[in-house]
This record gives structure tokens, C-alpha cells and sequence, in this order.
């Protein structure tokens, strides 16, 4: 099997050096193990912070071994009941072209109902992010001012849209590039903004001149402390990602101006989408629906062969992709 694994841990930016592509001889299957061929991988944000030799909510990656995520593929050899060749199957051992996969740690796909990718994406982990941090995290109402960051991105562009058909009364995202703020314009946000063309505070104050009741924050840093400032009364802010500093390396500072939470009686959330597995079903319901009815479409960014992962992966910290950034393998 061809694998991608760790070379090297990186020090702030990743490099293509830090990956290294291996042949490998699979072991035998175990009783309860399927053999999945990989059809479609993720990148996603949160590996970046496995890459760090630190503790944190999942286990760091190993050196020398294959990297792991999210994968949809299809089954060619199952020892597993419940399991048979040429089942589809959503599991947690991309980077590779085959993977040996606990029954356990795969489910069942349809992809006839849809195709594999959207089960990284909008039907998936992505979309299950957004749909809790909005309604759940941030206690959504209809009626709410909503400002989300990373808005062309994947868990971004749902939360927006999402937000839409949930009666909020403006979105407004930002995001890194003018192509992606016409693309937000376009798949309904109210107002949208580049963050490079000015101090972030400013553009929102423009944009939400009577202030925002959400925050879905995917960025951090100037962004939050932005939208700290343009809360409303009993404002929630989801936090969800801090991607402008997962390549750090210094600390970050904090919001300058956090205090003016006590005032405005603000809820500040960190959350983890695997806290809220009871909402899978009820978004996968609600997200179909909006699929079928084309009240929301999800954008992909699809970059082929296993071999170009670790560069889709550097380049999804640097905004090269415009919604979901998969890899066809
Ligand atoms: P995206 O599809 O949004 O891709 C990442 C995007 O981040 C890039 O496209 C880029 O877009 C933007 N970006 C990169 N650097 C910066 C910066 N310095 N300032 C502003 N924007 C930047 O990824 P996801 O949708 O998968 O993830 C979005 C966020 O959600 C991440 O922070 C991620 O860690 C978090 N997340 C959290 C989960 C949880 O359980 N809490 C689960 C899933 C995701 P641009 O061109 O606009 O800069």
C-alpha cells in the first residue's frame, strides 16, 4: 500500500519536508478488520495541532507512521460482520490508498444518496461543526445577526448558509480573497468582506453597523477580538477554530478587549464537534433536505493523487482552497 507518514515534525509552517511517501506490505486481516480501498481523504485544520508533539484532545501523530483522518472508500476484503466487498465506507485511515480498518471504527455510506466526498463535508464531520456551533453552541435564534469567519471555507460556508435558512436576519463572513467574497455573495450571505483590505474591526462595523448576535469563530486573533467589539447585548461567540495562529510560534496575544464581555453579557464557547454526536442525525435530516432543495450548496476544493495530500494540506492553511479541501486518491 502506498502511505503518506510524518517525517518530521514541522516548526510553525508545515513543508513538504515534513511528509514522506512509503510503500508498505499490508499484515493479514484480523477477524473484525475490513480492507478499505480509499476513493476520497480530508485535510483538515485540526491536524496541523497532531503534528506538535503535545497533548491535546486527540493523540499527536507518530513519527515515521502514516498520518490519519477522515476517509470515504470502498470495501475489497472484509473479515468483519456486517461488512461485505464493495460496501462504501466513511473511517479514520486516509492517507493511504489501502488501509486495514477496524469494523468498528467504519460506517456504512450510500453513494447513490450522494457523492463520497460530501461525507467529509457537508454531510459529514464539516457540517455536523457547523450545525452545532450554530445552533447548539451558540444558541442560535431566528432574527440573529450572524458574522462568521473563514466564511469561503468548509465548516464557514455552511454555518453562513445554514444560519439563512434558519431566519437569521444578516450574515455577514469574511474571508481571505476577493473571488471568495463574491462566492459568499452569491451563495447568499448578506454582506461579506476581505480581511486584507483593512483593519477587521472597521469592515465589520460597516457591514453589521447595528452589531452582530453571534460570532462563529474559525480564526482568532484579530478577528475575535473584532467581533468582541461589535457584540450585541447577550452576544454568543462559538469558538470553533483559531487557524490564524495554529502556525505560530510565539503565544498570541489575547482580545485586547475582553472585558467589555461583562458589560455586554456575553457567552464565550469553545467546543469539539465529537462532544455532539447526538445532533448527527437530526443535521443529516435537516442538511439533506437543504442539499435537495438547493437552500444550501457546499464547494469543494479536490486535488488528485495521495502523493499531493501534504501539499493540499500546506495548502489549506494558506486559503488555496474555496469550501471543502479533499484529496482523490
Ligand atoms: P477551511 O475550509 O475553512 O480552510 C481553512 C481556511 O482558513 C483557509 O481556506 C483560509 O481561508 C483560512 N485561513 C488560513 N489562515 C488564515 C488567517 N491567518 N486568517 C484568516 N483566515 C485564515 O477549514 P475547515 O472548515 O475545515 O475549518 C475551519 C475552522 O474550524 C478551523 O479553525 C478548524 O480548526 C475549525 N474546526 C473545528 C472543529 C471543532 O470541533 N471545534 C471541527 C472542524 C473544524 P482564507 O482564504 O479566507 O484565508
Amino acid at each position: 500500500a502506498h502511505e503518506i507518514h510524518l517525517a518530521s515534525r514541522p516548526q510553525g509552517w508545515p513543508t513538504e519536508d515534513n511528509f514522506r511517501a512509503e510503500v508498505v506490505d499490508l499484515p493479514e486481516l484480523a477477524d473484525g478488520q475490513i480492507l478499505v480501498r480509499n476513493i476520497v481523504m480530508s485535510v483538515d485544520p485540526y491536524m496541523r495541532g497532531r503534528m506538535n508533539d503535545v497533548k491535546s484532545y486527540v493523540p499527536p501523530f507518530q513519527l515515521d507512521a502514516p498520518l490519519d483522518g477522515g476517509a470515504v472508500g470502498e470495501v475489497v476484503e472484509s473479515k468483519a460482520e456486517g461488512f461485505a466487498v464493495g460496501d462504501a465506507v466513511l473511517h479514520g485511515k486516509g492517507w493511504r490508498d489501502l488501509a486495514v480498518v477496524p469494523a468498528k471504527g467504519a460506517s456504512k455510506v450510500d453513494l447513490d444518496a450522494a457523492k463520497a466526498s460530501a461525507y467529509l463535508s457537508a454531510l459529514g464531520m464539516t457540517g455536523t461543526t457547523a450545525y452545532a456551533g450554530l445552533t447548539d453552541v451558540a444558541s442560535f435564534k431566528e432574527g440573529d445577526v450572524v458574522f462568521v469567519s473563514g466564511a469561503a471555507g468548509a465548516v464557514g460556508s455552511l454555518v453562513g448558509q445554514i444560519a439563512k435558512a434558519l431566519g437569521a436576519s444578516r450574515v455577514i463572513g469574511s474571508a481571505g480573497s476577493p473571488a471568495k467574497v463574491a462566492r459568499l455573495l452569491e451563495l447568499g450571505f448578506d454582506a461579506a468582506f476581505d480581511y486584507h483590505d483593512g483593519p477587521v474591526a472597521e469592515q465589520l462595523r460597516k457591514a453589521a453597523p447595528d452589531g452582530i448576535d453571534v460570532y462563529f469563530d474559525n480564526v482568532g486573533g484579530e478577528h475575535l477580538e473584532a467581533a468582541i467589539g461589535s457584540m450585541n447585548k447577550y452576544g454568543r461567540i462559538a469558538m470553533c477554530g483559531a487557524i490564524a495562529q495554529y502556525n505560530s510560534t510565539e503565544p498570541t496575544p489575547a482580545p485586547r478587549n475582553l472585558a467589555l464581555a461583562i458589560g455586554k453579557e456575553l457567552t464565550l464557547k469553545g467546543f469539539i464537534v465529537g462532544s455532539y454526536a447526538h445532533l448527527t442525525e437530526e443535521f443529516r435530516t435537516k442538511m439533506t433536505q437543504w442539499l435537495d432543495s438547493g437552500a444550501i450548496e457546499f464547494d469543494e476544493t479536490v486535488v488528485d493523487g495521495l502523493e499531493n495530500a501534504p501539499s493540499a494540506f500546506i495548502g489549506l492553511m494558506k486559503g488555496e482552497n474555496t469550501g471543502k479541501m479533499v484529496v482523490t486518491i
